[in-house]
């Protein structure tokens, strides 16, 4: 038998989440049967996409549901097999859950070769994190040489690997971000060219303007709200945007108000385009080409804030809402 711990959701949150509403259980799990094994997870991902999974409605995932583990994105080693399939050590990488422990058929349980990179690079920059900077940045915003990119929430997970492809791409990169240590490291470490803490200025607007003297050509949009109508007031003609998230909305407790300026997507003929990182899952072996051989060459970097212990993963979860991760928010198991 083995006791393992998860998180639950225990009631649907209104507004910011608080702790009240998860639930740390203890489960006892029986050893793995004829064809089950044994997996213990290492590391799991905190990513601000559960908040929408926290609603009770349809969407592109469903709805989390109560009294069970949280479906999150886990980084698991097999740690005892009565499945053909599978080996103690095989490592396993997907939407293992926020848990400790769990006996699984195998059924859906996807194998990896970390190879010399660190496990929890596979939930950020190697991962789920990176993939969706690369094509959403690649695939949607099809950056060329010279042009401007603005990208928004620029030291975090996504926006950091966006803020640096663009930069290999040749573009001129102005990245926003909520302190002035993160706006110092997307300078002097991620080396884009303009950084700025949106905290601290007097003038959203004035600043992105002033940033980017030759307008913007493609933003890249993590945040909404004010974000976004400065972007777009500033946005050049047949300018893109990539629409990745909007995680200044994902705690309205009423409908949020629409940018004052969208009109400027009819005058400049600009596209606005959504997109979700798994309708790009096909891109996964040449983005994981392309980012190994960026990382060899030291032309990308990243940070991570790590918690330690399941217990603080629903901190670490409301943490994303208040800028408390400087980069890939993980917890360590
Ligand atoms: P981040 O690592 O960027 O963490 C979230 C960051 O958002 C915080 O650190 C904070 O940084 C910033 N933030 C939080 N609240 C606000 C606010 N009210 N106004 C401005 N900034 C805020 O998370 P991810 O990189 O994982 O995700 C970034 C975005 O990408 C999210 O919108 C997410 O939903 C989206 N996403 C979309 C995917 C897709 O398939 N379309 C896949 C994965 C993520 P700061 O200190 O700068 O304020």
């Amino acid at each position: 038998m083995t006791i393992s711990r998860e998180i639950r959701l225990k009631s649907r949150p209104e507004g910011m989440p608080t702790a009240d509403n998860f639930e740390l259980a203890t489960t006892e799990l029986p050893a793995p049967a004829q064809g089950e094994l044994l997996v213990k997870n290492h590391y799991m991902s905190v990513d601000p996409y559960m908040r929408g999974r926290m609603i009770d409605r349809q969407s592109y995932l469903p709805p989390f549901q109560m009294n069970e583990p949280l479906e999150g994105g886990s980084v698991g080693e097999v740690v005892e097999s009565n499945n053909e399939n599978f080996k103690p050590g095989d490592m396993l990488l997907g939407m293992l859950g926020w848990r400790e422990y769990f006996v699984s058929n195998g059924k859906g349980l996807m194998r990896f070769e970390p190879g010399d990179a660190p496990l929890q690079a596979f939930l950020g920059t190697l991962g789920m994190t990176g993939l969706t900077a690369y094509s959403g940045l690649l695939e949607v915003g099809k950056p060329k040489e010279g042009q401007t990119v603005f990208v928004s929430a620029a030291s975090g997970a996504v926006g950091s690997i966006v803020s640096q492809i663009a930069k290999i791409k040749g573009c001129f990169v102005v990245g926003s971000a909520g302190s002035d240590e993160k706006a110092a490291w997307l300078k002097d470490v991620a080396g884009v060219d303009e950084a700025f803490n949106y905290k601290a200025v007097d003038n959203l607007f004035k600043t992105v303007n002033q940033l980017c003297p030759n307008g913007i050509d493609i933003y890249f949009e993590n945040v909404g709200g004010k974000h976004l109508e400065a972007a777009l007031e500033y946005m050049n003609p047949q300018g893109r945007l990539v629409m990745c998230g909007m995680i200044s909305q994902y705690n309205a407790t009423k409908p949020p108000q629409g940018p004052s300026n969208l009109d400027y997507v009819v005058a400049k003929q600009l596209t606005m385009q959504g997109f979700l990182v798994g309708n790009y899952f096909h891109k996964m072996q040449q983005f994981q080409a392309d980012m190994g051989k960026w990382i060899a060459e030291g032309r990308i970097t990243w940070k991570e804030t790590v918690r330690e212990g399941i217990e603080n993963a629903p901190e670490a979860f409301i943490g994303l809402f208040k800028g408390q991760n400087f980069g890939k928010m993980i917890v360590k198991l």
